[in-house]
């Protein structure tokens, strides 16, 4: 019974990244993107909760809400961006 599946319509969530807006007064934490497949410089951008698409134009994906890079979740764990935190340059 479990044979069906429910990815023959739709967006396949594989195509997409995960990234994550570190931007402390924007509402949108955890983003999804996809590089457009024609336009290099074009990535469609969805939330987690809603199935809204948003199309930002740059080089590297950036928030649609607030405009800050999106970092990715390596990112994270190398503590880049973190509130509050300093990153220092040595
Ligand atoms: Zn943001």
């Amino acid at each position: 019974m479990n044979q069906h599946s429910d990815l023959e319509q739709g967006r396949e969530i594989s195509d997409w990244e995960q990234r994550f807006c570190l931007t402390a007064w924007c509402d949108a934490h955890m983003l999804f993107v996809r590089q457009d497949s024609t336009r290099p410089e074009l990535w469609h951008v969805v939330t987690g909760e809603e199935d809204t698409e948003f199309r930002v134009a740059a080089t590297t994906p950036i928030c649609p809400f607030c405009g800050a890079h999106l970092l990715t979740a390596a990112n994270l764990e190398e503590g880049l961006g973190e509130p509050g935190k300093q990153v220092q340059t040595t």
